[in-house]
């Protein structure tokens, strides 16, 4: 199968749209990299369904297509509500118990038992994605809060409570959360996402219990809350990947605030080269119409310019009427910025601490990099078990292609996510010049690469002991 290949990849949340073998294959074939699955809808039978058929796709099709398990966390609901749905009105009082009931105009019952505890009075409550705003009169400091609605509107069951002031008390992975992982780890999905992170510990945590489990996946630390955005950069040094996840952030801090927020974040994701995912409402507008507006157009091209990896899709894709337009779409957009070569050019900073372990292999990443550019090489083309090379390199954005050879087989699907990066399988580790050989060779009978171009490997030698990249090469195709 012919694949177009975009730098910046395409993340597609699955649902009900899109959890068909034909149209999955439409959407790969349209862009797709890596496949969402969202554990705060749909039954784990469903979710089981669509790894089943992202797999087969990529046996049959020799296609890497990743999986991103993401995980709700500590997301607070409200529970249900009279006749399905309450009109809160401007300036009345109204309680929230943490007692079980049906909601009704007098009280609503929050998901969320120390609520009482943590809150104070005058924080803020919002509802359903910010549409509703409460403030704190006073909490009983045991199961009542009484809030003024500053905010009014009608309020239908089980909706989002947003909690931009509070110092919310709940674990970073709820009961839900680990049972959800572990289904996700038993099928061996290569990236986990965890909702409402806070600190780099919340991704501490969840990297000891996926390790624990003996099993490898990579984590998304999604940055949705104003507690990640001031703990930054110990998050990202925790995590493996980042999600500006702009639902929940624009919600939890001040909307005017996400679009500088987004750059800050895609900036230090790639200066510490881990992969960085831009979040929701991208093409919103195409859930329901087969065209999007101007403004979502300039808002994916804009991402892609921020330098993020990936751009991602929500209820375009999981309920919209057009999953494969839409991803034809975002495509186009991303092919159409990457054509004119702009996101090549934004340099990322150098290491520049030479005490750290990595230091060596990281300036032979970047300088394979620079090499490529000086010798207008079309690839780059090098070996990891890890991963750690590839996402070096592909954090410097080489204009050439990245071309990553692993034997991890989890790995190849994993890169899928990471900006440029394609990867291939490949086990025989004998002596560094015959695996340069073999693998340009596999690039060559691939038609990626032809007599006269010229390449830029790297290695780790010895080539057996699989230590850190440590060696370049320049060469002629023959
Ligand atoms: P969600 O996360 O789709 O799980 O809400 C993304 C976001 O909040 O932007």
């Amino acid at each position: 199968m012919k694949l177009y290949y975009n730098r910046t990849k395409i993340v597609a949340t699955m649902g009900p749209a899109s959890a068909k073998k034909d149209v999955l294959l439409a959407m790969i074939k349209a862009g797709v990299n890596v496949c969402r699955l969202n554990f705060s809808h749909g039954r784990p039978e469903d979710h089981k369904a669509v790894i089943d058929i992202i797999r087969e796709i990529n046996e049959q099709y020799k296609t890497n297509v990743g999986i991103l398990a993401d995980l709700q966390g500590p997301k607070i609901r409200i529970g249900l509500v009279k006749d399905g749905g309450i009109h809160l009105v401007n300036g009345t009082h109204i309680k929230i118990t943490t007692q079980e009931c049906i909601g009704n105009d007098e009280q609503i019952y929050i998901t969320y038992d120390t609520f009482p505890q943590d809150v104070q009075a005058n924080e803020i409550i919002l509802l359903d994605d910010g549409k509703l705003q409460l403030r704190v009169i006073e909490t009983n400091k045991k199961d009542t809060v009484i809030c003024e609605v500053v905010h009014g509107g009608i309020l239908t069951s089980r909706k989002g409570v947003n909690l931009p002031n509070t110092k919310v008390s709940i674990p970073s992975l709820t009961e839900e959360d680990l049972i959800n992982l572990q289904f996700a780890l038993k099928y061996d999905v290569e990236w986990i996402g965890l909702s409402f992170v806070r600190t780099g510990q919340d991704i501490i945590e969840l990297k000891h219990i996926i390790a624990q489990s003996g099993k490898a996946a990579k984590v998304i630390a999604k940055v949705e809350k104003p507690e990640a955005i001031d703990n930054i950069d110990e998050i990202i040094a925790a995590t493996d990947g980042v999600m500006v996840a702009r639902g929940d952030l624009g919600v939890e801090m001040p909307l005017e605030e996400v679009p500088l927020l987004q750059k800050m974040i895609a900036a230090k994701c790639r200066a510490a080269s881990k992969p960085v995912i831009v979040a929701t409402q991208m093409l919103e507008s195409m859930i329901t119409t087969p065209r999007p507006t101007r403004a979502e157009v300039n808002d994916v091209a804009n991402s892609v310019l921020d330098g993020a990896d990936a751009v991602m899709l929500s209820g375009e894709t999981s309920v919209g009427e057009f999953p494969v337009i839409v991803i034809e779409t975002m495509a186009k957009i991303v092919r159409n910025v990457e054509e004119f070569g702009y996101s090549f050019n934004t340099a990322r900073v150098s290491d520049t601490d030479p005490s750290s372990p990595d230091y060596l292999s990281n300036a032979v990443c970047e300088s394979a990099v620079h090499l490529a550019q000086h010798t207008n090489a079309v690839g780059i083309v090098s070996m990891t078990t890890s991963g750690y090379t590839a996402f070096q390199i592909s954090s410097h954005r080489p204009q050439a292609s990245t071309y990553i050879f692993t034997s991890n087989k989890q790995l190849l699907n994993a890169l899928s996510l990471v900006w440029g990066v394609r990867a291939f399988f490949y086990d025989k580790l004998e002596s560094t010049d015959q695996t340069i050989a073999d693998v340009n060779g596999i690039l060559k009978s691939e038609d990626l690469i032809k007599a006269g171009d010229v390449v830029i490997n790297t290695a780790a030698v010895p080539i057996i002991k699989q230590g850190k990249t440590n060696m370049l090469k320049v060469s002629i195709v023959e």
